[in-house]
Protein backbone atom coordinates (compact mmCIF):
# COMPACT_ATOMS: atom_id res chain seq x y z
CA UNK A 1 0.00 0.00 0.00
CA UNK A 2 1.52 3.52 -0.86
CA UNK A 3 1.46 5.91 2.07
CA UNK A 4 1.66 9.72 1.97
CA UNK A 5 4.71 11.71 2.06
CA UNK A 6 5.42 14.01 5.21
CA UNK A 7 5.13 17.03 2.49
CA UNK A 8 1.09 16.07 2.09
CA UNK A 9 0.37 14.79 5.31
CA UNK A 10 1.36 18.28 6.67
CA UNK A 11 -0.60 19.62 4.21
CA UNK A 12 -3.96 17.75 5.31
CA UNK A 13 -3.51 18.10 8.69
CA UNK A 14 -3.21 22.31 8.58
CA UNK A 15 -6.18 21.98 6.53
CA UNK A 16 -8.10 19.86 9.06
CA UNK A 17 -6.84 22.04 11.80
CA UNK A 18 -7.72 25.11 10.18
CA UNK A 19 -11.06 23.75 9.54
CA UNK A 20 -11.33 23.73 13.37
CA UNK A 21 -10.26 27.00 14.21
CA UNK A 22 -7.12 25.46 16.12
CA UNK A 23 -4.75 29.02 16.47
CA UNK A 24 -1.78 27.56 15.05
CA UNK A 25 -2.58 24.84 12.60
CA UNK A 26 0.38 24.58 10.86
CA UNK A 27 2.91 24.29 13.93
CA UNK A 28 0.72 21.67 15.13
CA UNK A 29 1.10 19.57 12.37
CA UNK A 30 4.36 19.55 12.45
CA UNK A 31 4.64 18.78 15.82
CA UNK A 32 2.32 15.95 15.49
CA UNK A 33 4.49 14.43 12.46
CA UNK A 34 7.72 15.53 14.61
CA UNK A 35 6.34 13.50 17.43
CA UNK A 36 5.26 10.54 16.18
CA UNK A 37 8.00 9.96 13.54
CA UNK A 38 10.62 11.09 16.26
CA UNK A 39 12.02 13.78 13.10
CA UNK A 40 13.11 16.85 14.74
CA UNK A 41 10.73 19.57 14.19
CA UNK A 42 13.31 21.61 12.91
CA UNK A 43 14.46 19.02 10.60
CA UNK A 44 11.09 18.00 8.83
CA UNK A 45 11.68 20.19 5.70
CA UNK A 46 14.86 18.10 5.06
CA UNK A 47 12.34 14.95 5.26
CA UNK A 48 9.21 16.36 2.68
CA UNK A 49 9.54 13.19 0.58
CA UNK A 50 9.60 10.41 3.15
CA UNK A 51 6.77 8.67 2.86
CA UNK A 52 4.84 7.62 5.92
CA UNK A 53 4.64 4.01 7.47
CA UNK A 54 1.40 2.57 8.08
CA UNK A 55 1.88 2.91 11.81
CA UNK A 56 2.92 6.20 11.74
CA UNK A 57 0.67 6.95 9.66
CA UNK A 58 -2.90 5.53 11.75
CA UNK A 59 -0.90 7.45 14.79
CA UNK A 60 -0.83 10.65 13.10
CA UNK A 61 -4.05 10.43 11.98
CA UNK A 62 -5.98 8.87 15.66
CA UNK A 63 -3.98 11.96 17.16
CA UNK A 64 -4.98 15.03 14.66
CA UNK A 65 -8.56 13.59 14.88
CA UNK A 66 -8.32 14.08 18.89
CA UNK A 67 -6.62 17.01 18.40
CA UNK A 68 -9.17 18.01 15.82
CA UNK A 69 -11.70 17.95 18.69
CA UNK A 70 -9.68 21.02 20.89
CA UNK A 71 -8.13 18.47 23.04
CA UNK A 72 -4.44 19.37 24.28
CA UNK A 73 -1.82 17.43 22.75
CA UNK A 74 -0.22 16.96 26.14
CA UNK A 75 -3.13 14.72 26.89
CA UNK A 76 -2.94 13.26 23.74
CA UNK A 77 0.63 12.22 24.03
CA UNK A 78 0.13 11.92 27.73
CA UNK A 79 3.17 14.10 29.20
CA UNK A 80 4.36 17.41 28.93
CA UNK A 81 7.53 19.05 29.62
CA UNK A 82 8.58 21.46 33.19
CA UNK A 83 11.50 22.77 33.49
CA UNK A 84 13.25 20.06 31.35
CA UNK A 85 12.18 17.39 33.16
CA UNK A 86 9.07 15.03 31.52
CA UNK A 87 6.28 14.94 33.56
CA UNK A 88 3.55 12.34 32.60
CA UNK A 89 -0.11 13.39 32.41
CA UNK A 90 -3.46 12.63 32.56
CA UNK A 91 -7.29 14.43 32.48
CA UNK A 92 -6.83 14.41 36.06
CA UNK A 93 -4.42 16.82 36.33
CA UNK A 94 -3.63 20.04 34.89
CA UNK A 95 -0.98 20.85 32.16
CA UNK A 96 1.96 23.00 34.01
CA UNK A 97 2.24 25.90 32.48
CA UNK A 98 5.01 27.82 31.89
CA UNK A 99 4.83 30.42 34.46
CA UNK A 100 5.11 28.67 37.11
CA UNK A 101 8.29 27.63 36.23
CA UNK A 102 8.81 31.31 37.26
CA UNK A 103 7.44 30.08 41.01
CA UNK A 104 10.34 27.39 41.22
CA UNK A 105 12.49 29.88 40.01
CA UNK A 106 11.92 32.29 42.94
CA UNK A 107 11.91 29.57 45.53
CA UNK A 108 15.07 27.61 44.53
CA UNK A 109 16.87 31.52 44.18
CA UNK A 110 15.72 32.78 47.29
CA UNK A 111 16.38 29.84 49.33
CA UNK A 112 19.96 29.06 49.72
CA UNK A 113 19.87 26.97 53.45
CA UNK A 114 20.77 23.37 52.46
CA UNK A 115 17.96 21.62 54.51
CA UNK A 116 14.68 23.18 53.57
CA UNK A 117 11.48 21.73 54.30
CA UNK A 118 8.68 22.55 51.97
CA UNK A 119 5.14 21.94 51.24
CA UNK A 120 3.34 22.03 47.92
CA UNK A 121 -0.50 22.60 48.19
CA UNK A 122 -2.63 21.02 45.09
CA UNK A 123 0.67 19.21 43.57
CA UNK A 124 -1.32 18.04 40.54
CA UNK A 125 1.02 16.62 38.50
CA UNK A 126 3.69 17.25 41.02
CA UNK A 127 5.45 19.27 38.31
CA UNK A 128 6.22 22.25 41.63
CA UNK A 129 7.39 19.69 43.99
CA UNK A 130 9.46 17.10 42.42
CA UNK A 131 11.34 20.15 39.83
CA UNK A 132 12.28 21.59 43.62
CA UNK A 133 13.08 17.57 45.10
CA UNK A 134 15.16 17.01 41.95
CA UNK A 135 17.00 20.74 41.80
CA UNK A 136 17.56 20.89 45.77
CA UNK A 137 18.11 17.09 46.77
CA UNK A 138 18.88 18.20 50.68
CA UNK A 139 15.29 19.93 51.16
CA UNK A 140 12.58 18.24 52.35
CA UNK A 141 9.80 18.29 49.92
CA UNK A 142 6.34 17.45 50.64
CA UNK A 143 3.14 17.61 48.56
CA UNK A 144 -0.74 17.43 49.27
CA UNK A 145 -3.58 17.20 46.86
CA UNK A 146 -7.65 16.57 47.48
CA UNK A 147 -7.60 14.56 43.99
CA UNK A 148 -6.21 10.80 44.55
CA UNK A 149 -6.27 10.17 40.90
CA UNK A 150 -4.24 13.50 40.81
CA UNK A 151 -1.76 11.75 43.55
CA UNK A 152 -1.40 8.81 41.56
CA UNK A 153 0.15 10.80 38.17
CA UNK A 154 2.34 12.42 41.07
CA UNK A 155 3.82 9.76 42.61
CA UNK A 156 4.44 8.29 39.03
CA UNK A 157 6.14 11.20 38.04
CA UNK A 158 8.16 11.01 41.23
CA UNK A 159 8.91 7.44 40.34
CA UNK A 160 9.83 7.99 37.16
CA UNK A 161 12.31 11.24 37.87
CA UNK A 162 13.49 9.75 40.86
CA UNK A 163 12.98 12.76 43.02
CA UNK A 164 12.23 12.44 46.28
CA UNK A 165 8.69 13.27 47.78
CA UNK A 166 6.45 12.74 50.46
CA UNK A 167 2.66 12.96 49.22
CA UNK A 168 -0.32 13.46 51.53
CA UNK A 169 -4.19 13.15 50.46
CA UNK A 170 -5.11 16.22 51.72
CA UNK A 171 -8.13 19.25 51.30
CA UNK A 172 -5.65 22.12 51.45
CA UNK A 173 -4.03 21.70 54.89
CA UNK A 174 -6.72 19.45 56.78
CA UNK A 175 -4.53 16.14 56.87
CA UNK A 176 -0.87 18.06 57.32
CA UNK A 177 0.46 18.23 60.83
CA UNK A 178 4.01 19.21 60.30
CA UNK A 179 5.15 22.90 59.87
CA UNK A 180 7.30 24.20 56.99
CA UNK A 181 9.81 26.55 55.90
CA UNK A 182 8.01 27.23 52.95
CA UNK A 183 4.78 26.86 51.93
CA UNK A 184 3.98 26.95 48.08
CA UNK A 185 0.62 26.88 46.01
CA UNK A 186 -0.73 27.03 42.57
CA UNK A 187 -4.24 26.88 43.58
CA UNK A 188 -7.19 27.14 41.52
CA UNK A 189 -7.77 31.13 41.32
CA UNK A 190 -9.69 31.51 37.87
CA UNK A 191 -13.28 33.57 38.54
CA UNK A 192 -15.94 31.81 37.06
CA UNK A 193 -16.44 35.33 34.63
CA UNK A 194 -13.25 34.66 33.00
CA UNK A 195 -13.34 30.71 33.20
CA UNK A 196 -16.06 30.61 30.09
CA UNK A 197 -13.94 33.08 28.13
CA UNK A 198 -11.13 30.61 28.16
CA UNK A 199 -9.72 28.25 24.78
CA UNK A 200 -12.20 25.37 24.44
CA UNK A 201 -9.02 23.07 25.28
CA UNK A 202 -9.27 24.24 28.63
CA UNK A 203 -12.75 24.55 29.49
CA UNK A 204 -13.54 20.99 27.20
CA UNK A 205 -10.17 18.77 28.69
CA UNK A 206 -8.69 20.66 31.75
CA UNK A 207 -9.94 19.72 35.06
CA UNK A 208 -12.35 22.44 35.99
CA UNK A 209 -11.45 21.67 39.50
CA UNK A 210 -7.59 22.33 39.23
CA UNK A 211 -8.77 26.21 37.89
CA UNK A 212 -12.34 27.57 39.05
CA UNK A 213 -11.79 29.31 42.12
CA UNK A 214 -15.41 31.15 44.14
CA UNK A 215 -15.05 34.68 45.56
CA UNK A 216 -14.02 36.25 42.89
CA UNK A 217 -10.74 33.38 42.13
CA UNK A 218 -9.10 33.94 46.17
CA UNK A 219 -11.69 31.22 47.79
CA UNK A 220 -8.54 28.70 48.10
CA UNK A 221 -5.95 31.41 48.62
CA UNK A 222 -8.53 32.91 51.96
CA UNK A 223 -8.52 28.85 52.82
CA UNK A 224 -4.77 28.19 52.85
CA UNK A 225 -3.78 32.04 54.50
CA UNK A 226 -6.75 31.27 57.35
CA UNK A 227 -5.24 27.81 58.00
CA UNK A 228 -1.62 28.26 57.54
CA UNK A 229 0.11 30.07 60.29
CA UNK A 230 0.36 26.77 62.73
CA UNK A 231 2.29 25.00 59.58
CA UNK A 232 4.94 27.94 59.16
CA UNK A 233 8.00 27.54 61.08
CA UNK A 234 9.41 30.59 62.44
CA UNK A 235 10.11 33.42 59.47
CA UNK A 236 9.11 30.76 57.23
CA UNK A 237 7.49 31.75 53.80
CA UNK A 238 4.15 31.24 51.35
CA UNK A 239 5.09 31.49 47.63
CA UNK A 240 1.56 31.61 45.74
CA UNK A 241 0.79 32.10 41.87
CA UNK A 242 -1.94 34.64 41.27
CA UNK A 243 -4.19 35.53 38.76
CA UNK A 244 -2.78 38.29 36.34
CA UNK A 245 -5.14 40.80 38.46
CA UNK A 246 -4.90 39.80 41.80
CA UNK A 247 -1.53 41.11 43.09
CA UNK A 248 -3.73 44.33 45.11
CA UNK A 249 -6.34 41.43 46.30
CA UNK A 250 -4.07 39.41 47.34
CA UNK A 251 -1.84 42.08 48.96
CA UNK A 252 -5.21 43.12 51.24
CA UNK A 253 -6.30 39.28 51.82
CA UNK A 254 -2.84 38.70 53.17
CA UNK A 255 -2.59 41.87 55.74
CA UNK A 256 -6.55 40.57 56.88
CA UNK A 257 -4.73 37.39 57.78
CA UNK A 258 -1.75 39.32 59.59
CA UNK A 259 0.80 38.32 56.56
CA UNK A 260 3.20 40.96 55.27
CA UNK A 261 3.96 40.94 51.49
CA UNK A 262 7.52 39.88 50.96
CA UNK A 263 7.39 40.83 46.75
CA UNK A 264 5.25 40.37 44.51
CA UNK A 265 6.97 39.08 41.08
CA UNK A 266 5.84 39.56 37.30
CA UNK A 267 5.67 36.66 34.64
CA UNK A 268 6.81 37.39 31.06
CA UNK A 269 3.73 39.37 30.19
CA UNK A 270 4.90 41.84 33.06
CA UNK A 271 1.60 40.40 34.51
CA UNK A 272 1.85 40.08 38.58
CA UNK A 273 2.12 36.44 38.41
CA UNK A 274 3.64 35.60 42.24
CA UNK A 275 3.07 36.41 45.75
CA UNK A 276 5.49 36.20 48.81
CA UNK A 277 4.53 36.48 52.13
CA UNK A 278 5.66 36.03 55.54
CA UNK A 279 4.02 35.64 58.93
CA UNK A 280 3.56 38.99 61.10
CA UNK A 281 4.39 37.27 64.68
N1 LIG B 1 0.62 22.37 41.13
C1 LIG B 1 0.17 22.07 39.79
C2 LIG B 1 0.67 23.15 38.85
O1 LIG B 1 1.17 24.14 39.27
C3 LIG B 1 -1.34 21.95 39.74
C4 LIG B 1 -2.05 23.23 40.06
C5 LIG B 1 -3.56 23.09 40.04
O2 LIG B 1 -4.08 22.02 39.76
N2 LIG B 1 -4.24 24.18 40.32
O3 LIG B 1 0.62 23.03 37.66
Amino acid sequence: MQFESIAKTLISLTSLFQDNDLQDPSADAQFLISQVTGIPQLELNLHLDRSLSVEESNRIFQYAYRRAQREPFQYIIGECCFWGFDFLLSRDVLIPRKETELLVERIIEENTERRITLLDIGTGSGNIAITIAKLRPDWIVEASDISAAALQIARQNAAHLQAKVTFYESDLLEAISKSYDIIVSNPPYIPLNEYKDLSPEVQGFEPQKALLAVEDGLFYYRKILQNAAVHLRPAGTIYFEIGYNQGERLRELAEEFNYRVVDIYKDYQQFDRIIKLTLIR
